[in-house]
């Protein structure tokens, strides 16, 4: 099926086309730079930026893919979760575009398509599967056995995300917001076990309630005390040391405890996705240790990690080939959509 979809759960205005499992197109519009000097993203500054973007994000999307909007079988879109305002005008977009195509919608969850995005690069989707979801506003690990019908939460982070975590350290490190990447690139030159940072929930006694739970504000706490106590005594503070070590923490940690979601399960692959699953550490940590125990790990390209509408599209797709029932016309946007309602 040739499908279209469309993201606006946060700062990213996105319209994919996909036939398939195969991506012809995805096109982003993001107002990230809008928000930046907030340090933040802005909720009312960005359903703006999607009213604006979204007609011509849509007619460029199809023109590079050289089709036109009657050629389309389906519309998908991000129903949940996300930020209300944002959310709501691409689902009144979709809405439009089906009733006035006559054609089917699909709400999906943006995080099953976080994960659903894979197929675009790897093919079919490994059912069942581990999937460890890694990004600005979640930390979960998620058995899979049908991405179309739901997952079962393992685990979540009780605290920060990992992505928020990125964000939070490279703010104190004076580094620009999204933080993600520059840790990611200035950690290159640093040295990751220059500094001991604590790994969450790795403890015995934590292992025994929170086996797959991740905690990362205590890791930012160790890193805002260490950057403190350096400027206290004078001396400067090694900026790459600390997004290198930073970096090892949260990798290490995420690695290990999806590995060993996926041993209890007998699950013999690992799925990575969100903003976080783009870092450069975490994917060759994962695929390394993942070798040694025989686990395969598949995380798409960086570009399909972090927001798209491809992704909605490849949840789509995946409905529509499994014969789901689509959503009705008048599907709710739900901020707070639970990460096990896949379709609404
Ligand atoms: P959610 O998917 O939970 O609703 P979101 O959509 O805002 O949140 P994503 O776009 O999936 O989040 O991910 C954005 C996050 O990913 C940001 O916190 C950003 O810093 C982080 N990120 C992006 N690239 C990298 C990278 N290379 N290394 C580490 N973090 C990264
Ligand atoms: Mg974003
Ligand atoms: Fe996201």
């Amino acid at each position: 099926p040739l499908v279209l979809g469309i993201e606006t759960s946060c700062d990213e205005t996105g319209v994919g086309i996909v036939r398939g499992h195969t991506l012809l197109v995805d096109e982003v519009a993001s107002s990230v730079e809008e928000h930046a000097r907030f340090g933040g993203v802005v909720p009312e500054v960005a359903s703006r930026a999607h009213l604006e973007a979204m007609v011509p994000t849509i007619d460029r999307a199809c023109e590079k893919a050289g089709i036109s909007l009657n050629d389309i079988d389906a519309v998908a879109v991000t129903a949940g979760p996300g930020l209300a305002g944002a959310l709501l005008v691409g689902v009144a977009s979709a809405k439009a575009l089906a009733l006035g195509l006559g054609k089917p919608i699909y709400g999906v969850n943006h995080l099953a398509a976080h994960v659903a995005v894979d197929q675009l690069q790897h093919g079919p989707l490994p059912e069942p599967c581990i999937a460890m979801l890694v990004s600005g506003g979640h930390s979960s690990l998620l058995k899979v056995s049908d991405i179309t019908v739901g997952v079962d939460p393992m685990g979540a982070t009780i605290d920060d995300a990992a992505g928020e975590a990125f964000d939070k350290v490279a703010r104190l490190l004076g580094l620009p917001f999204p933080g993600g990447p520059h840790i990611d690139r200035t950690a290159v030159s640093g040295n990751s076990v220059a500094i001991d940072f604590p790994r969450g929930l790795t403890a015995k006694r934590d292992l025994e309630r929170h086996r797959f739970d991740f905690s990362f504000s205590g890791l930012k706490t160790a890193v805002a005390r260490w950057v403190e106590a350096r400027e206290r005594s004078g001396e400067p503070v090694p900026v790459a040391d600390v997004a290198a070590s930073f970096q090892e923490a949260v990798c290490d940690v995420l690695v290990r405890k999806a590995l060993d979601a996926a041993r209890s399960e007998g699950i013999e692959d690992i799925l990575i996705g969100g903003g976080v699953a783009a870092n450069s550490r975490l994917r060759a940590m994962a695929e390394a240790r993942a070798a040694d125990l025989g686990i395969r790990v598949r995380v798409p390209r960086p570009g399909l990690c972090t927001d798209n509408g491809a992704m909605v599209a490849a949840l789509g797709a995946e409905m529509v080939a499994r014969g789901r029932t689509p959503s009705a016309l008048d599907l709710p946007a739900d901020s707070s959509q639970p990460v096990t309602t896949v379709l609404v």
